[in-house]
């Protein structure tokens, strides 16, 4: 077990194998079947499982429940005991297995079996229940446990097998993953929306992202090589979760480079809340700080939905300053009515872009591409 799942800690972010895999939830009590995937996907979605590791949050409070007139709760101590398969669901306050949930479509109907993949094991007085959960050497634990070894060493193949790309199609998807960085670069400077109602090359109402592809194809050749239809199906770099992918490198690249900006130097933190347009409370958070030539700034790192954050920012008063507000007033133009499903993330990284317009400015392709490749495994290496 210990050769493939690579533990980490509970907040970490969902990477996928897959580029266009759909993310995959952090707690437990959240996850869908994997026979609720695409065939062609589930192989996938259950390597991005293993590759993610069991959801342990070691630093959760555990709840604590009367059971046989004693309180008891879940013991994080029981993570190092079974590191590799052993779950916490913080919603539903119960352990699962990760091995058994990740095959338990092969199972049938083994009652037994749904306490530790779809119910949640909270009986904590019953110790005796975990290790009697794992049984003997064929016990459906174990075999579970054996498909994930067997599914990761076919995956380690396939990546070994990736690797040996040969520079033709390593060239191709160089100029496709540029051509898309130009697109929303452009997108990004000029306010406008990414997609449309619409997502087809063929259709005439497409989004911006893809009309402005189009576009770039029609006027460089080498572009449209290898763009839209003449790109792989696999590989098209045009899918929603590929446009924020970009959206969300240009952002971090900006807020990194604030942060060399500031140089290990004192700081101000200025935070204020307005209501987005769907009404929801947003948090704004800035830098202020004196820079190297002695001039004072004010830099936005990010916006965040209030209830997450206030609790950590609870000491630092609200202070409203032009720069907070002119997020707020960005926020209006880039999450109107007509955009008000824009997730979380995806808003947050815009705005860093709109706000930081200067900064954004300086941050290359070449940076996005390299933040792009490492966040997560993509299909072709450079
Ligand atoms: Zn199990």
């Amino acid at each position: 077990m210990k050769k493939f799942l690579k533990r980490k800690e509970a907040h970490s972010s969902s990477h996928s194998d897959l580029d266009d895999l759909p993310d995959i939830p952090l707690d437990p009590a959240d996850w869908k079947k994997i026979s609720k995937y695409h065939p062609n996907q589930r192989n996938e979605v259950t390597r991005s499982y293993l590759n993610r590791g069991p959801c342990q949050p070691r630093g959760h409070i555990f709840k604590q429940t009367m059971i046989g007139g004693v309180l008891r709760r879940f013991n994080p101590a029981w993570f190092d005991k079974y590191p590799n398969w052993l779950e916490y669901s913080m919603k539903k306050d119960a352990a699962f297995c990760l091995c058994c949930y990740l095959f338990k479509d092969d199972a049938g109907k083994i009652a037994k079996n749904n306490v530790w993949t779809t119910d949640g094991f909270s009986s904590w007085n019953k110790l005796k229940d975990i290790s009697e959960h794992v049984g003997g050497v064929n016990s459906f634990h174990n075999n579970a446990v054996m498909k994930c070894e067997n599914l990761m060493k076919q995956g380690q193949s396939i990546k070994h097998a990736l690797h040996k790309q040969d520079d033709v199609t390593k060239n191709e998807y160089r100029t496709r993953l540029n051509a898309s960085i130009d697109t929303s670069r452009f997108l990004l400077q000029k306010w406008l929306p990414f997609r449309g109602h619409e997502e087809k090359e063929e259709t005439a109402n497409n989004g911006n992202f893809v009309e402005l592809l189009k576009y770039t194809a029609k006027q460089k050749e080498v572009v449209s090589n290898v763009v839209l239809k003449n790109a792989p199906g696999n590989n098209q770099m045009t899918s929603p979760k590929i446009q924020k992918d970009i959206v969300h490198c240009f952002a971090e690249e900006v807020v990194k480079t604030i942060i060399e900006e500031i140089d290990h130097d004192v700081f101000g933190l200025l935070v204020d809340k307005s209501a987005d347009v769907s009404y929801k409370e947003q948090m704004a958070v800035v830098f202020r700080f004196v820079d190297k030539s002695g001039i004072v700034k004010e830099r936005f790192i990010s916006i965040t939905h209030v209830i997450y954050r206030l609790l950590k920012l609870i000491l630092i008063l609200p202070v409203a300053t032009a720069t907070v507000e002119r997020c707020f007033s960005v926020m209006k133009i880039v999450k109107t009515d007509g955009r008000n499903r824009m997730g979380d993330q995806f808003l947050n990284d815009c705005l860093v872009c709109f706000v930081e317009k200067d900064v954004f400015q300086t941050i290359t392709n070449e940076s996005v591409i390299k933040r792009f490749q490492d966040i997560k495994d993509r299909k072709i290496i450079l």
